[in-house]
């Protein structure tokens, strides 16, 4: 019998623990040493901010409406979103309903 650590390095996936940004439920992501990766969908990294302030900048939004700029304010901390495949088929399915999606 083949053991692990007897594999090419290829095809040795390591494992790590993420919180889907949907549901909260815990992912187990499979990452190879490729970069490919199974088990969750990754968006990239977002930023929070503890609190944001308003600025005296406007933005036009059309139709003669303007919004305030804010700034955010505190500590930004970063964090990776990842959703498990069941939230994210149901964004899936419910964006191509709306017909967000045409493929
Ligand atoms: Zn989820």
């Amino acid at each position: 019998m083949t053991k692990i650590k007897d594999l090419p390095r290829v095809d040795r996936a390591r494992e790590i623990k993420k919180q889907c940004a949907v549901c909260g439920n815990d992912i187990l992501i499979k990452v190879f040493p490729n970069g490919k990766y199974t088990g969750g969908n990754y968006f990239g990294v977002t930023e929070k901010t503890e609190s944001y302030r308003e600025t005296s900048e406007t933005m036009d939004l059309g139709d003669g409406l303007k919004a305030h700029i804010a700034e955010p304010i505190g500590k930004i901390t970063k964090s990776e979103y990842w959703e498990c495949s069941k939230c994210y088929n149901e964004a899936y399915k419910e964006a191509k309903q709306k017909g967000e999606i045409k493929y």
